[in-house]
């Protein structure tokens, strides 16, 4: 029997329109179909999300609003596809249907992957799983009752309409459900800067022989006997370069003479801020180009490059983090933490600072974290029963989102929150009364390592 929602969207008074501060909206919208487990965002962590509670047998669908999955992935330019996790994990099976090497992740082509290859294997993914896939399609409201979430409200081509859902999980990166339902979410460091958004391109023609790749801000590869990061310093002191743009970070793809460009930057941006988009955007393609002219003049085997393509949308590293049970610190990550509701095992990454106010990094010594454990406690926001959240939005610290954003450790995360949620449907439970032995458990005949 369908729902039906109060949606408010009928403007009941409008006086004086110069005053108007607020509008009062009612609509109803149709309840167009009823899932056990909806997945918000289809980026590393929604895509494996939705599969893995999918192939528990559960009905599921995933909402996008981009006209493509796979998020930063693919509509970001973002790569290469970075960390580590314990063994089993469905970040094995997406590097393996990419082609990426499974276990390298600097390696000869740094892991690269091919963004249109990824844009129709992850496509494929979800549909042999079985998963209903709404593209274009943006989540705008959710439909409370108490602290439960009973069903997402969607804008789309055919006007709005609303999902129900047993249990909801949020992969929007910007832990948009989550804040709509009423959980608590904080953002950026102690002052609220956040980490600079960056406009990632590719260009090819690059003579292979010649031009140099650099992979971050480690790097001492050598250009003309300086190392090349120092040069693009000394640049960015004499004008050659805006200031925040030293760090000049040029990957290598899977195509020779090509090279993934992470460099350009804007501070001070809040990418949860409609009004602060566009102009960030305009921002950071007018540095594309200026890079360009970079390039030409000062690389040697880069002087005819060209522009290949550009992201769709400008890459966010950080926005809300959703507060949930348990909030994870960089200072556990850096012991490698182990905790008895272990749900994400081994992960391995640095935490990678981009500097919100100026180039490279944010803090002198990059901090190294031994391989830690993610407990089931980040996943559950406060305040909300039966909503999950995964990928870069879960529930740390400013300076631990640094290190477990990166794609491989939110692919896993993805998995792992997929396969309770199926689990609190098969149980008819929220995910405060699942039981996690039971899901570890689920977790380990799989083949997921979650214990040393
Ligand atoms: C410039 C840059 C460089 C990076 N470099 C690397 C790197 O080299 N290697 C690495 O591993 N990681 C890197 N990262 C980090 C990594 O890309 C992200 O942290 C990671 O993609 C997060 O995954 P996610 O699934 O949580 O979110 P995302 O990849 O952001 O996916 C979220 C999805 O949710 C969708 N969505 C959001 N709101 C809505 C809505 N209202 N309705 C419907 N859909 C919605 C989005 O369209 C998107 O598809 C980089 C990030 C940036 C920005």
């Amino acid at each position: 029997m369908p729902v039906r929602v109060q949606f408010p969207l009928r403007v009941l008074h409008l006086f004086k329109a110069n005053q108007m501060k607020n509008v009062s909206l009612n609509r109803k919208v149709e309840v167009r179909e009823t899932y056990d487990v909806i997945v918000v965002g289809a980026g590393p962590a929604g895509i494996c999300a939705a599969v893995a509670a999918a192939r528990q047998g559960r009905r599921v669908a995933i909402v996008e609003r981009y006209g493509v999955v796979g998020g930063n992935l693919t509509a970001g330019y973002v790569g290469p596809i970075l960390g580590m996790v314990g063994k089993g994990t469905m970040r094995d099976e997406i590097v393996r249907l990419l082609g990426v090497p499974a276990n390298d992740m600097i390696g000869e082509t740094g892991c690269a992957h091919d963004f249109e290859l990824a844009k129709c294997r992850l496509a494929e993914l979800l549909d042999d799983a079985g998963v209903t896939v709404y593209l274009q399609t943006t989540l705008c409201d959710v439909v409370m009752e108490a602290t439960t979430i009973r069903g997402v409200v969607v804008s789309s081509n055919d006007g709005m309409f609303a999902l129900a859902a047993t249990i909801t999980v949020d992969c929007t990166g910007d832990g948009l459900v989550a804040y709509l339902a009423g959980a608590p979410t904080a953002k950026g460091r102690d002052d609220g800067l956040m980490q600079p958004v960056t406009l990632e391109f590719t260009i090819d023609n690059v003579d292979e022989e010649r031009g140099i790749i650099c992979i971050g801000d480690v790097d001492n590869v050598e250009m003309n006997g300086e190392r090349f990061l120092d040069f693009c310093k000394r640049c960015a002191s004499d004008g050659r370069l805006p200031s925040n743009l030293a760090a000049v970070r040029l990957h290598p793809t899977v195509r020779k003479g090509e090279r993934q460009v992470n460099t350009t930057q804007m501070n001070g941006v809040d990418m949860t801020q409609p009004s602060q988009i566009f102009k960030a955007d305009l921002a950071l393609r007018r540095q594309m180009q200026l890079l360009m002219g970079f390039f030409h003049e000062n690389l040697p085997g880069y002087e005819q490059c060209r522009c290949k393509s550009s992201g769709t949308t400008t890459g966010v590293r950080e926005t809300r983090r959703v507060i949930g049970d348990y909030v994870v610190t960089a200072e556990e990550l850096a012991v490698g933490k182990r905790f008895d509701d272990v749900i994400v095992h081994r992960a391995e990454f640095v935490v990678d600072i981009h500097n919100p106010v100026g180039a490279g990094q944010a803090e002198e010594h990059i901090q190294y974290c031994e391989p830690y454990d993610l407990p089931y406690r980040c996943f559950t926001p406060q305040g909300v029963e039966n909503l999950y959240t995964a990928g870069r939005c879960i529930s740390g610290t400013h300076r631990a989102h640094a290190s477990y954003r990166v794609m491989s450790i939110c692919m896993a995360m993805g998995e792992a929150v997929g396969i309770a949620a199926a689990m609190c449907c098969e149980g008819g439970c929220t995910p405060r009364q699942l039981d996690v032995r039971a899901l570890q458990q689920r977790m380990t005949e799989q083949g997921i390592e979650l214990f040393d």
